[in-house]
Parts: C-alpha cells; sequence; structure tokens
C-alpha cells in the first residue's frame, strides 16, 4: 500500500509515522522542508485548557497520552530531550482573570502563588500535566523516526489539481493553512489567524513556561525563551504586533525591557471555524485533509495522526 502525504509539519509527520507504523509505505512532500510551516514556529505549548476561555478541550487526555508517547518516538530517535514535562503556570494578569481561575474546578489544576515574585506575576492556575515542546527538536526527531521506518522525502510542492493522483493508493493533504486555497478544501469552514513568534536571550530564566495573553516558554537552551502568540487574522504580518506582543509578555514577566531579541518569525495557522476540533476529513474518494489544528496543534496531532492512519488502512 502506498499513500501519499502532503506537508512535514505535526499533522502530515504524524500521520507519515503511524502509517509507516503500520507497513505501509509513504511518499511525504514538503516544498520547504521538514517543519517549513506553522509548527516549527509554534511555541510548543501543551496542555489540556489551551484557548481564551480556558476549559478542558474535548478529547484532551486522550491527545496529551499520544503526543507523549511520539515525543518518546522522537527523543529515542535523536538521542536527546524534546521537550519538558514539568507543568506550565497559566497567570492571572487582570482582577477578572483572578476571580474566574479561583472559581475554576478541575483536578489537574490548582490556584498557586508561586514564590518568583521579582520575576513574574505570581497568582494563577498551576497546570501539573503542561509541557513545553522544542518544536524543532521534535520535528527534526519525529522526521527521524519516520526516515528509519522507510518514509521518503521529498522537498517539493505537490499540486494536488496537476500530478498524477494514480501513482498512490491515498493521499492525505496535511499542508496547514494552504489548504485553504485549494479548490478541493474550499467549502470546509476554516480560518487563518497570524502570529509571532520571538526568540530572546534572558538574564533571570524562569524554570517553567508560562501561557497568558501571550506564551513564554523555555527552550532547549537554557539562555533563550521563546515568545509566542496568534491573535492577528490576516495573511500580511505586521511588526508593530512585535512590540505589542512585547508589551503582553510585560504583564507578567517583570523584567521584560531585559530580553535580547535575537530572532523574530512569523506564522500562520489554520483553524476550524466553529469549535476547536481539527478537520480530518475524506474530501474525495481516497483524499484525506488533515488541517485546522487551530492553537491545539500539540494536543491533537498525534491522536487524530493515528486515527487517521487507522481507518486509511482499513479503507483500502
Ligand atoms: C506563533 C505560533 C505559535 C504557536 N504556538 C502553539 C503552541 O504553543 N501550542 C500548540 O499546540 N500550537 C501552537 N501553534 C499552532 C501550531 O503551530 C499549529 O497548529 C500546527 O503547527 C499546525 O501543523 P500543520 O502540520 O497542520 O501545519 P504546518 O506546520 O503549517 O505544516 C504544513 C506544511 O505543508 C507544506 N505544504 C503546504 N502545501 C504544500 C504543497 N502543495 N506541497 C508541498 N508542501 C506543502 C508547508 O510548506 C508546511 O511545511 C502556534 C502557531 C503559531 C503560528
Amino acid at each position: 500500500m502506498s499513500v501519499c502525504v502532503v506537508g512535514a509539519g505535526l499533522a502530515g509527520l504524524s500521520v507519515a509515522w503511524h502509517l509507516a507504523k503500520q507497513g505501509v509505505e509513504v511518499s511525504l512532500f514538503d516544498s520547504k522542508g521538514i517543519g517549513g510551516g506553522a509548527s516549527s514556529v509554534s511555541t510548543g505549548l501543551m496542555h489540556p485548557f489551551p484557548g481564551k476561555k480556558g476549559t478542558r478541550s474535548l478529547r484532551s487526555d486522550e491527545g496529551m497520552k499520544e503526543t507523549l508517547l511520539l515525543l518518546d518516538v522522537a527523543e529515542q530517535a535523536i538521542g536527546r530531550s524534546v521537550a519538558l514535562r514539568n507543568g506550565l503556570f497559566r497567570a492571572a494578569v487582570t482582577e477578572e482573570q483572578k476571580s474566574s481561575f479561583r472559581a475554576f474546578q478541575d483536578p489537574d489544576v490548582e490556584w498557586k502563588e508561586i514564590s518568583l515574585s521579582e520575576l513574574a506575576v505570581h497568582e494563577g492556575l498551576w497546570i501539573a500535566k503542561g509541557v513545553s515542546v522544542f518544536s524543532h527538536l521534535y520535528l527534526q526527531g519525529l522526521w527521524k523516526a519516520c526516515s528509519s521506518l522507510g518514509v521518503q522525502f521529498y522537498e517539493e510542492c505537490y499540486d494536488y489539481e496537476k500530478r498524477d493522483r494514480s501513482l498512490f493508493d491515498a493521499i492525505v493533504l496535511a499542508g496547514g493553512w494552504e489548504m485553504i486555497d485549494l479548490p478541493i478544501c474550499q467549502k470546509l469552514p476554516l480560518r487563518l489567524v497570524l502570529g509571532q513568534s520571538v526568540f530572546c536571550r534572558w538574564q533571570r530564566p524562569l524554570p517553567f513556561s508560562i501561557v497568558s495573553n501571550g506564551h513564554m516558554s523555555v527552550t532547549e537552551d537554557p539562555e533563550i525563551c521563546h515568545l509566542g502568540s496568534t491573535y492577528e487574522h490576516s495573511r500580511h504580518p505586521d511588526p508593530n504586533q512585535v512590540q505589542a506582543l512585547m508589551k503582553r509578555i510585560g504583564s507578567f514577566y517583570l523584567p521584560v525591557d531585559e530580553l535580547k531579541i535575537q530572532e523574530v518569525r512569523f506564522g500562520i495557522r489554520i483553524a476550524p471555524k466553529d469549535g476547536h476540533m481539527p478537520i480530518v476529513k475524506e474530501v474525495s474518494p481516497h483524499t484525506w485533509v488533515f488541517t485546522g489544528l487551530g492553537s491545539r496543534g500539540m494536543l491533537y496531532h498525534a491522536l487524530l495522526g493515528r486515527e487517521l492512519a487507522e481507518t486509511i488502512c482499513k479503507s483500502l
């Protein structure tokens, strides 16, 4: 059985690995290399309560369990850690947030006052299950694991309309936001959100990542932190948004002026118009689309990639 996977981000690599694990011959296409899209700029945070409201996401336990398994796979493949599994702090920066967080009832969170008073806002929700994934290393590890199972990579654009699709038994379109422009996907309820990813040198590191109105995550390099947010409904980056992000970070990380920006990147994530579950759908016979991971890429890519691989194998 031979399957073509278009896109080597979280979605494409996950489905490629799960297919290859079942003995399928996988050809993986990405015009920008491994992790050339939103996945490599992702702040890499995973926990069950993403989004503004902070309510528990559907199937979050299953999603986290599957991602943790894939993190192990990536770590074995490259022989080093690709994530920090030491919890996340959801900082309460307004009085409204403080009262709503205090009332939050869930066994996986606790209202906490952390003792980092000179560094950070110290009231909020402690999410013990939170994980900070080093996105770039994780993608590298997952690709290495795919490659060791025989997945073939082609650094080229796969033009779905023009290619001879009969060469494969099935096609998975996991091209992130670019799927929105494909005629076959145009009726899918999707929307685009642009975000910034800013790498900074910090003199006073935090021991864990903080999620708030803009995120600050630890990285594999103890001297570098990764700031990120995705809020703009546009395809075109606005450099002023970087200053706006720094201001938001300053609302919970007090020595924000000491941060030295090393690199700024932009990325577009694609989200479902309604709800938060990504779209996994057979859009024409033997052609599947797997996109719309939104801000829950880390939470859902492994689970839905496994389920899609199983569905494809059963259908052929
Ligand atoms: C700034 C920012 C911060 C984020 N932070 C987080 C976070 O902390 N936690 C979290 O869970 N999520 C986060 N996200 C969201 C997360 O990054 C996405 O949900 C996830 O990466 C989407 O993965 P994907 O594989 O669907 O798409 P992508 O990673 O965009 O991959 C799609 C790939 O397909 C390729 N492609 C497209 N069309 C073709 C074609 N025709 N031929 C060949 N190749 C093609 C592209 O080159 C691209 O590499 C963040 C996003 C951004 C932008």
